[in-house]
């Protein structure tokens, strides 16, 4: 009988016990993947090919001797495992352990047996520097992953190359002047996805006091921004700078993102959550919004956006966000933003904080006020498109008044930054 143990792993996880340590190509690979409205980083482990002769599996992830992720008796010969709250910028050493359990006629014959792969998260990109990212490859499913503010500058680093990047942690952001180069601190690439994750990127301060220069966390230039919240900044220029926000750089799209407490003091224009120009938004919010400017060049201050599109340039849309604005204060405020060229649609903002959702069309229609108590209804959202399976929740949001006082209010919020 004894030669008989373990044979039913023999042939099942030859790949698996071939696969090198650090290997990401077969057998074991790092991923990430939907779950929810989150997405989740693991291991993602097959078995090829699959014993005829087991009739299901256990996999079991291991960090330090601990099983941190399982799945108990499944027949699929192929597995995801999580790794929750992993550590961006010290990945530490996993062990995916593999059980499979003999079909019941040869119960008597064989027995279970496991096999265990040690692997080590190594990889990240090539660079040489510490704040280097340690996990991921840069692509969609293996996103470059970021848990350190030195890992979000890094992102400068290949702010020429096409890549994703996930982020793990909250990070509590630094004080900056005067950029060396314009339009945000953090810089993507043409095409490139910030993935926030459910996290945020929360304190400190942007000041440019370059010409013609914008104050933002990041610059898009048409790349994307996913599920990042931003919570107590502040933004300025100087008397010849241009807009102030946490998001910029002209041209991209921000989805299910949203700002709180934020002091955005620019010279032509400045928003609680986007600056200007080509950038897009769905599904957004912004609370505590103290936006500032002096000049009416370039169209004033608004609770969401500083302005919207450029009159035969980018007509970029702006649906299904709010703004709870603390304090407006230009010659132009508005709700949620100025419309130089596109579409505000289905948005809604905190009555009495401007007399209009969106100028110069003085448009109380597409983006509507709404008194405090009203926001805690969610059939109003949902009648003007409002995803609450997917993408939204009733929530409280916690936010500074004009005078600093902080304000619990009930409003719909974003599932992805539900508490984990
Ligand atoms: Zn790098």
């Amino acid at each position: 009988m004894k030669r008989w143990i373990g044979a039913v792993l023999a042939a099942c996880l030859l790949v698996l016990s071939a696969v090198p340590a650090a290997a990401q190509e077969s057998g074991v690979r790092l991923t990430a993947q939907q779950a929810g409205a989150r997405r989740e980083y693991g291991v993602y482990v097959t078995l090829d090919p699959a014993s005829a002769r087991a009739k299901d599996y256990s996999y079991e992830l291991l960090e330090g001797g601990s099983v941190i992720a399982s799945r108990e008796h499944v027949a699929d010969t192929a597995c995801f495992l999580p790794i929750v709250n992993i550590d961006a910028a010290s990945p530490g050493r996993y062990t995916v352990r593999v059980t499979a359990y003999p079909s019941g006629e040869r119960a008597g014959f064989e027995r279970a047996a496991s096999i265990q792969k040690e692997f080590g998260t190594a990889k990240g990109c090539s660079c040489a520097t510490a704040d280097r990212f340690q996990l991921g490859s840069g692509t969609e499913n293996d996103p470059y992953l970021v848990g350190t503010l030195g890992q979000l500058l890094h992102v400068n680093q290949h702010a020429t190359q096409k890549c994703y990047y996930m982020q793990t942690a909250d990070i509590q952001f630094g004080d900056y002047t005067s950029m060396v180069d314009d339009y945000g601190v953090v810089k993507l690439h043409s095409g490139s996805t910030y993935d926030g994750n459910g996290h945020v990127i929360r304190g400190g301060s942007v000041k440019v006091t370059r010409t013609g220069d914008n104050a933002e966390v990041f610059s898009l230039k048409n790349g994307n921004l996913l599920n990042t919240g931003f919570e107590d900044m502040t933004f300025s220029v100087n008397s010849s700078g241009y807009g102030a926000a946490p998001v910029g750089g002209h041209s991209g799209t921000v989805k299910r993102c949203y700002a709180i407490n934020i002091n955005a003091v620019g010279r032509n224009h400045a928003g609680g959550l986007i600056n200007c120009w080509g950038i897009g938004a769905e599904d957004c919010y912004t609370a505590g919004i103290k936006a500032s400017s002096t000049s009416d060049s370039t169209y004033g201050s608004g609770g969401l956006i500083g302005y919207l599109g450029s009159p035969g340039a980018v007509s970029p849309t702006v649906a299904r966000t709010y703004a709870f604005p603390a304090k407006l204060s230009a010659p132009k405020i508005s709700g949620i933003g100025y419309i130089r060229a596109g579409s505000i649609l289905n948005s809604f903002y905190l009555k009495g904080t401007a007399s209009y959702g969106s100028l110069p069309g003085n448009d109380n229609t597409n983006a509507a006020p709404l008194e405090l108590s009203q926001f805690a209804d969610q059939s109003r959202f949902e009648a003007a498109g409002w995803d609450f399976e997917n993408v939204w929740t009733m929530g409280e949001i916690t936010y500074n008044d004009a005078s600093g006082n902080a304000v619990t209010a009930a409003a719909p919020v974003l599932r992805v930054f539900a508490k984990r």
